[in-house]
C-alpha cells in the first residue's frame, strides 16, 4: 500500500498510525437472535483470542458475488474448502458487518453433514463468527463450509464499497470496488482474514451488461442468462488482504510485456486519455522486476485501476492494483514534474509488492516492514534503473530525513513492534515501517554490496514463495553461505560462519530497537574517537547507555578519494585516520541511518571547507551536513549560529538538493515566527531570504522547461518567493493569472508554477470565485489538487470556512484530510482548522476510521503548526476529552512531541535569530555598496 501524503506534510516530522475502531454502519446481528435453540441449551462463543485458531486452515474459496449498483447492496455465497487438523465442532473465522443467512457444512464428497441450518454466532468485538457443527469435524479430514451472506455496499473506503464519478454532462455514475488491507476482507465476505492463511480463490461476479467486472485473475468464462456472470481463473495461493474485485464501466488501454504479461490501465471513460503514461511505466517496471528478482511474474495479467474514491495512495492487490486517480493518471497538460515522479514511484512501489508482500508475505503484521520497507526501497532501485532522468535518488534523502524526524521523538517505536488488534495493525503502516525500513535496507545494501544484497533477496523470494516469512528468514537469506543455491532453496540453512551471526545481531539492533543513533566524533591526534547514543530532539534519554547499535560507519577525508569503513559495535570506539588528515566527513553520502556530531573544531573545519571549496564533498554529503547541523540545533546540541554559518556557502551552491535542504530550514523558521506573529523577526527573515537568494530566484523561468531537478527547484523556490511577498514574483504570477482568467480558465499554465499562480490569484474575490468554479467542473484530479491548495491559501477566513463546508459535495471526502492540513498551514487558518477538527471529530472518525492515514494526517497536519504552551494545553485537553479513542492512537503522542519540540525550538533560537538579523543588516549594506 502507498500512503497518501499531503504534500505540505512531507517536510514534517513524520506521520504515525493509529487504530481502527468498529464504526461500521451495519453491526452484526445480535448473537442471541442468531442462536437457534439446540437440544443442549444455548451456545456461547467458543473462542476468546483475537487471532483465529490455527487448527482449521482454508485451502480454497469459491466466492460468488452479486452487487447491485442501483440498490447499493450485494449478496454472495462462499464455499470454503477447509483442512481440519484437530477434532472440533466449531469453525471460527472473520466477518464484520455481514448478514450471514445460511450456514451448512459438507464433507469431502459435498454431502451435507447435517440436514439442519447450522447455528452462527458472532463476536463483534473481535470481528469473528463461529459456526457450530453438531457432527464433530475430524482432524486430518477436509470439509466444505458453505455460507450465504449479504450487506450494503460500504459508504467509506474499506471492504466492498461504493465509489462515484461525474461525467462531463453532469451524470453521476456508481461503481463498486474493494480495499482490504490490513483487516477489511472480512467486511466483504466471511474469511480467515490473517496473512498466513494463504489459499486459492475462485471468484465469480454477476453484473449487468453495461458493466465490466475485474478481479485478481483473468476471466475464463462468461455466462449470459439475462444477467451476466463472469468466472475468473483460479488464483495463485495468496493472503485474504490481497483479494480484490471491481464492477464498473471504465475504459482501458493495454500492452504486453516482453514475457507475455498483459498489462491494462483502467479509468473512468473520460479520463481514459490520461492512462498512457502509467501503461508505459507499468510495462517497463514489471519487466525490470522480472529481471532483477529473476522470478517471473506469476499471473497472466496485471490491471491498474484509478478509483475515484480511494483513501490510501494505492493498493497492491495481486493482479488488480487500485490507485487514487492522482497516483495513476498523468495529464501532460496539467501534471507537473513532481506529479510525474509521484506516479512513477507509486507504480514502482505497487509492482514491487507483487513479489515483496504478495509472493512472500510477512508472517504477521508486526513485520509489515518486510512488505512496506522493501516496496519503498525498491521504488528507488527500479525507477533509478528505468527512468534515470527522474533522478529519484535525490528524493531518497527526504525519505530518510522523514524517518529520522519521526524516530527522534520519544513516541517512536521499533520497526518490528507487537500489533494484535485491527487498531494496532493499522498503526503499523507508518513512517517507521515504510521510510525507516527503506533507509535501513539502503544501509544494508551498501554494507553488503549491491550483488550480495540482490542475490540475498532473490534467495529469500525463492525460498518463501507462496508462503510467509519472519525477519530472521531475511537475514538468513542475505547471509547464506550455501555452496549451492538448491541447498538453501530446499530449506537447508548452510550458514555456520561468523558472518551470519554478525548480520542477525547487527540487524536486530536496527529492527527490534527504537530510535536513530547519533555518533559523536572527536579528533585526537591521528585518531577519531567515537561515541554513540540515541538521538532525541525533545529530551535527552534518561539512560543513554541503554541503546546500542551495530553501525556500519563510513568516512571520507581530504587525503584520499576512497571510502573507509568501520563497524562500530560498542558505545565508544576509536579509528586511526592518520595525522596528516585535515577534515573528516563521516557517513559517506548518507548511506547509513545515523546522525553525526563533530566535536571540538570538527564543525568549524567543515564550515570552512564548504566556504572554500564545497565541491570537495558530494552533493549528498553537503545535504547530509546541513540536515545534521539543523537537527542538532533542534535538539539543543549545536548552536543555531553554527548551523547558519554552515549554510553561509549556499549562494555558491548549484545543486538543487542541498539548496532546497538549507532553504527548507529557513522557510520552516520563517513559518514558525510568522505563525507566532513575531513581526520583527518575520519581517527581517523575509528580507534576508529574498536578499540572500535573489540571484537564484531571478534565474528561474515561469515555464516547464529543464531537467526534473531544475523544475523541482523552480516550483519550490517561486512558491516560497511569492509566499514571502517578493514583488517581482507576485507581479509575474498576477500577469499569468490574468491571462488565465482572460482565457475563460481554459489556458494551461506551466504545470510547475500553476499552483503558485493560482495561490496569488486566489487572494482576490473574483480570482477565488473563478478558481472554485474551475474546481467544481474540472475532470482532472491533479489539476484540482493544485486549485484546492490555492483556495485554501486565501487570507480571508470566511473563504476558508466555506472551503471546509464544501466537503461531500464539491470536494470529495477522500480529499478532506489534505484540505484540513492545507487550511492549517495557512497562518490565518490554523485555529480554524483545529476548531473544525475538534467540532467534527466523531464525524471524521466515522468517515475515515480511527487508525487511518487520513485521521493521522488530520491530527499531525493541524497540531504541527502549534508552538506555544497554551496551544499545547489546548491540544492535551482535547485529547483527554476523547480519551477512549486518543489512548489507542500513537499519533496523539507524536502530536504532543511535535508541539513540545516547536516550543523548545523557539525558546532556544529566537534570541539568536534576532541577534543575527542585526549583524546581517551590516552584510546587506556592504552588499548594496559593492553592487552599487
Ligand atoms: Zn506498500
Amino acid at each position: 500500500m502507498v500512503r497518501f501524503l499531503v504534500l505540505a506534510l512531507l517536510s514534517l516530522a513524520g506521520v504515525t498510525q493509529t487504530s481502527a475502531s468498529p464504526t461500521q454502519a451495519s453491526e452484526p446481528l445480535n448473537p442471541t437472535e442468531e442462536q437457534p435453540p439446540l437440544g443442549t441449551g444455548s451456545l456461547s462463543f467458543p473462542w476468546s483470542h483475537l487471532r483465529l485458531p490455527g487448527y482449521i486452515v482454508p485451502l480454497h474459496y469459491h466466492l460468488l458475488l452479486h452487487p447491485n449498483l442501483t440498490m447499493l447492496s450485494y449478496s454472495g455465497t462462499v464455499r470454503i474448502e477447509l483442512q481440519v487438523q484437530n477434532n472440533t465442532n466449531w469453525v471460527v473465522l472473520h466477518s464484520k458487518g455481514l448478514r450471514i443467512t445460511t450456514a451448512t457444512m459438507l464433507d469431502q464428497n459435498l454431502a451435507h453433514l447435517s440436514d439442519k441450518v447450522l447455528p452462527v454466532l458472532h463476536n463483534p468485538t473481535h470481528e469473528q463468527t463461529a459456526i457450530f457443527s453438531p457432527r464433530v469435524l475430524s482432524g486430518g479430514q477436509k470439509y466444505f463450509l458453505f455460507l450465504e451472506f449479504g450487506a450494503e455496499l460500504g459508504e467509506g473506503f474499506y471492504g466492498f464499497y461504493r465509489s462515484t464519478y461525474r461525467t462531463s454532462s453532469g451524470e453521476t455514475r456508481n461503481l463498486a470496488s474493494t480495499h482490504f488491507e490490513p483487516t477489511s476482507a472480512r467486511m466483504a465476505f466471511p474469511c480467515f482474514d490473517e496473512p498466513s492463511f494463504k489459499a486459492n480463490y475462485s471468484i465469480s461476479i454477476r453484473r449487468s451488461r453495461a458493466h465490466t467486472a475485474l478481479s485478481n485473475m483473468p476471466i475464463v468464462m462468461v455466462l449470459d442468462d439475462g444477467l451476466m456472470e463472469d468466472r475468473f481463473a483460479v488464483s495463485v495461493r495468496m493472503s485474504s488482504y490481497l483479494v480484490a474485485f471491481i464492477v464498473c464501466d471504465f475504459k482501458s488501454v493495454s500492452a504486453t510485456t516482453a514475457s507475455g504479461v498483459k498489462v491494462s490501465v483502467y479509468a473512468a471513460p473520460e479520463k481514459w486519455q490520461h492512462t498512457h503514461y502509467a501503461l508505459k511505466a507499468a510495462v517497463k517496471l514489471l519487466e525490470f522486476y522480472e529481471k532483477y528478482f529473476n522470478i517471473k511474474y506469476p499471473l497472466p495479467k496485471q490491471d491498474l485501476v484509478a478509483i475515484p474514491d480511494f483513501q490510501a495512495g494505492a493498493m497492491e492487490n495481486w493482479g488488480l492494483i487500485t490507485f487514487r486517480e492522482t497516483s495513476l493518471l498523468f495529464d501532460p497538460a496539467t501534471s507537473s514534474g513532481s506529479d510525474r515522479v509521484w506516479v512513477t514511484m507509486v507504480i514502482a512501489h505497487e509492482l514491487a509488492h507483487q513479489w515483496f508482500g504478495n509472493l512472500v508475505t510477512m508472517q504477521w503484521w508486526n513485520d509489515i516492514w518486510l512488505n512496506e520497507g522493501f516496496a519503498r526501497y525498491m521504488e528507488y532501485i527500479s525507477v533509478n534503473a528505468t527512468y534515470p532522468k527522474l533522478r529519484v535518488e535525490d528524493y531518497l534523502v527526504d525519505t530518510c530525513f522523514a524517518a529520522i524526524g519521526r524516530d527522534s521523538l520519544n513516541s517512536s517505536h521499533p520497526i518490528s513492534s507487537a500489533a494484535e488488534s485491527p487498531t494496532q495493525i493499522e498503526e503499523m503502516f507508518d513512517t517507521v515501517s515504510y521510510d525507516k525500513g527503506a533507509c535501513v535496507l539502503h544501509m544494508l545494501r551498501h554494507y553488503l554490496t549491491d550483488q550480495v544484497f540482490q542475490s540475498g533477496i532473490v534467495r529469500y523470494l525463492r525460498r518463501y514463495s507462496y508462503s510467509n516469512a519472519h525477519n530472521q528468514d531475511l537475514w538468513d537469506s542475505l547471509a547464506n553461505t550455501c555452496s549451492k543455491e538448491e541447498e538453501f532453496s530446499s530449506g537447508e540453512h548452510c550458514y555456520s560462519s561468523r558472518q551470519h551471526l554478525d548480520l542477525t545481531s547487527m540487524m536486530n539492533t536496527w529492527t527490534l530497537q527504537t530510535g536513530v543513533p547519533l555518533v559523536t566524533v572527536t579528533r585526537q591526534g591521528s585518531h577519531l574517537l567515537l561515541k554513540q547514543e540515541r538521538f532525541l530532539r525533545t529530551a535527552h534519554p534518561s539512560d543513554p547507555t541503554w541503546f546500542l547499535w551495530h553501525i556500519p560507519l563510513t568516512y571520507r577525508t581530504d587525503t584520499s578519494t576512497s571510502i573507509h569503513r568501520h563497524l562500530m559495535t560498542t558505545l565508544t570506539d576509536s579509528m586511526e585516520v592518520g595525522e596528516e588528515v585535515g577534515w573528516v566527513k563521516v557517513n559517506v553520502d548518507m548511506a547509513g541511518y545515523y546522525l553525526v556530531h563533530y566535536d571540538g573544531s570538527g564543525w568549524d573545519d567543515l564550515i570552512q571547507l564548504l566556504k572554500d571549496n564545497h565541491t570537495a564533498l558530494t552533493f549528498m554529503d553537503r545535504t547530509h551536513l546541513i540536515h545534521n547541523a539543523f537537527q542538532l540545533t533542534t535538539a539543543g546540541r549545536l548552536s543555531l549560529d553554527k548551523a547558519l554559518d554552515l549554510i553561509g556557502y549556499l549562494r555558491s551552491e548549484s545543486h538543487t538538493v542541498p539548496l532546497l535542504e538549507g532553504l527548507g530550514y529557513l522557510e520552516a523558521f520563517y513559518r514558525i515566527v510568522e505563525r507566532r506573529d513575531i513581526p520583527d523577526v518575520t519581517q527581517n527573515l523575509r528580507t534576508y531570504i529574498l536578499w540572500y537568494f535573489r540571484d537564484v530566484i531571478d534565474r528561474q523561468t515561469w515555464s516547464d522547461k529543464g531537467s526534473v531537478s531544475e523544475r523541482r527547484l523552480r516550483s519550490e523556490l517561486l512558491s516560497l518567493a511569492c509566499h514571502l511577498g517578493d514583488l517581482p514574483c507576485l507581479k509575474q504570477a498576477q500577469r499569468s493569472f490574468t491571462h488565465w482568467l482572460d482565457s475563460n480558465s481554459t489556458l494551461n499554465l506551466p504545470a510547475d508554477v500553476a499552483e503558485t499562480v493560482y495561490s496569488v490569484g486566489a487572494q482576490e474575490d473574483t480570482g477565488w470565485a473563478s478558481l472554485l468554479q474551475t474546481y467544481t467542473h474540472s475532470l482532472s484530479e491533479t489539476h484540482k489538487r493544485k486549485i484546492l491548495s490555492a483556495l485554501a491559501s486565501s487570507r480571508d477566513t470566511n473563504k476558508l470556512t466555506r472551503c471546509l463546508g464544501l466537503e461531500g459535495e464539491v470536494i470529495r471526502t477522500q480529499d478532506l484530510d489534505s484540505l484540513i492540513a492545507m487550511v492549517a498551514r495557512n497562518p490565518r487558518g490554523r485555529h480554524l482548522a483545529w476548531s473544525y477538527v475538534q467540532k467534527y471529530w466523531s464525524t471524521l472518525v466515522d468517515k475515515f476510521q480511527l487508525g487511518s492515514f487520513s485521521i493521522r494526517n488530520i491530527i499531525i497536519g493541524t497540531t504541527a503548526q502549534f508552538s506555544s504552551t497554551e496551544e499545547l494545553t489546548e491540544v492535551r485537553v482535547f485529547f483527554e476529552s476523547i480519551h477512549e479513542q486518543a489512548s489507542q492512537l500513537r499519533v496523539t503522542e507524536v502530536a504532543m512531541d511535535n508541539i513540545q519540540k516547536n516550543i523548545l525550538w523557539l525558546q532556544r533560537n529566537l534570541g539568536t535569530l534576532r541577534k543575527r538579523e542585526r549583524d546581517r543588516e551590516g552584510d546587506r549594506e556592504r552588499d548594496r555598496q559593492r553592487r552599487g
